[in-house]
């Protein structure tokens, strides 16, 4: 309630600001004033809207990100998500869809998703890198069971932490991570919670989370978009790879230059539905998907709605 009220005092943000901003590890930042690629003038908010309905029709919205999205209209429902309004977008006809497998959209085994705080958003992310959806989330939960509140994992050993996020890859990284980061926010705040970042601004949520150390740009990004319901765009290896196979970032864009630039572009209202299209879709589709370009049709024999959009220089 509180939380709401708060973020309805806010005064309305102007729309296509905060790509402008960037992380102050990196010295892009004037660059992306004057604007990253000048003379590269996609994507236009009509091809975003086309692409946008495109990946809809073809998979419906993707059922793993639907609580995401239901949050996001509930904290401000004018704001974004324009597909379909402001209900959830009619699936496609079962015949057209491609669904992802049951793994993705499994509960968590922690409790209640509605009660999930910023803090528990930041750690899955931070344990979903370098693994797959499925290890990630059998990380977090056997981690919750192993240790109840945040609390308990700061005052337990590192050793424990590891070996209870051990089935989600690079577990000493991660939990020293982790750790390191349940230690700076007790000695910044004298509790160890986030949930303060909800009443910040999208420039002061990327300048305060980047501070800790082993968070970079790409999970702040996922921070701000899924857990804080901001109009935010990650660029992660799917999105990165469809944006530049499809011309809308230069081909010699690295992936912080895509972010900046894509968050420049992308208007706000269409940046939650695109990014959770484009992930969805990385994941299924033959012809975008990791193995590159080597396939023609997507698995379910209806040829990719993207392919119209491919820019053969960027094909890798
Ligand atoms: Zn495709």
């Amino acid at each position: 309630m509180e939380r709401s009220r708060k973020r309805k005092l806010q005064a309305p943000k102007p729309s296509p600001v905060k790509s402008e901003i960037v992380e102050n590890k990196d010295n892009a930042a004037s660059e992306s004033v004057n604007g990253l690629y000048p003379t590269h003038p996609r994507p236009t908010p009509e091809e975003c809207r086309a692409v946008r309905d495109d990946l809809l029709a073809l998979h419906g919205f993707p059922p793993e990100f639907a609580k995401y999205r239901s949050r996001k209209l509930k904290e401000n429902p004018t704001s974004s998500t324009d597909a379909a309004g402001s209900s959830p977008p009619p699936p496609p006809p079962p015949s057209l869809s491609l669904s992802l497998p049951s793994v993705k959209s499994e509960p968590r085994e922690n409790g209640e998703d509605e009660a999930e705080t910023v803090l528990d958003g930041l750690v899955s992310i931070l344990l979903s890198q370098n693994t797959t959806d499925a290890n990630s989330t059998r990380a977090f939960a056997s981690l919750k069971r192993a240790f109840p509140t945040w609390e308990d994992v700061h005052a337990a050993e590192s050793k424990c932490i590891e070996n209870a996020i051990k089935c989600g890859g690079l577990a000493g990284r991660k939990a020293s991570c982790i750790k390191n980061l349940l230690k700076a926010l007790l000695e910044k705040n004298g509790k160890i919670c986030l949930e303060y970042l909800r009443d910040m601004s999208v420039e002061e949520i990327k300048a305060e989370l980047c501070h800790y150390k082993g968070i970079g740009p790409k999970t702040v990004a996922c921070v701000l978009m899924f857990h804080l319901q901001q109009d935010d765009f990650p660029v992660d290896t799917h999105v990165f790879r469809i944006t530049k196979a499809i011309g809308w970032v230069p081909g010699q864009a690295d992936r912080e230059k895509a972010y900046l630039h894509l968050n420049k572009r992308i208007p706000n209202e269409l940046k939650f539905d695109l990014n959770c299209l484009f992930v969805t879709h990385g994941k299924l589709c033959h012809m975008c998907g990791k193995k590159g370009h080597n396939q023609q049709r997507i698995s379910c024999g209806r040829p990719c709605p993207l392919s119209k959009y491919f820019c053969s220089t960027n094909l890798k």
